[in-house]
């Protein structure tokens, strides 16, 4: 089964640099800047492609500032219609 992929962003000037969302994250993905915000706060940044869209980050953020977008299997399209076949046919679909 394909892995779902996720995607954060957080509104890095609000981050008041708590770490709840660091330490809540299961895969790892996220860690604290050495660079500071507009606010004089370490703020969260995403740093591994990893991010599995869970939102655990999102719910534990005092904040609310961090927005959690996934990207599920990609929708089976139909590729080719076979209609009134009356003797055996090979169809190659590439
Ligand atoms: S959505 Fe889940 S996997 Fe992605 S950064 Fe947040 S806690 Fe980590
Ligand atoms: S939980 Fe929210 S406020 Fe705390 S470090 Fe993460 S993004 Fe910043």
């Amino acid at each position: 089964m394909a892995k779902i992929k996720g995607h954060i962003s957080i509104n890095i000037d609000n981050c008041k640099g708590c770490e709840l969302c660091v330490a809540e994250c299961p895969q790892q993905s996220l860690k604290m800047s050495e660079n500071i915000n507009t606010k004089g706060y370490h703020y969260a940044v995403l740093v591994e492609d990893n991010c599995t869209g869970c939102t655990n980050c999102a719910l534990v953020c005092p904040e609310a500032i961090i927005t959690v977008y996934r990207q599920g299997k990609k929708k089976k399209e139909q590729v080719a219609v076979i209609k009134n076949v009356t003797e055996n046919i090979t169809v190659n679909v590439g």
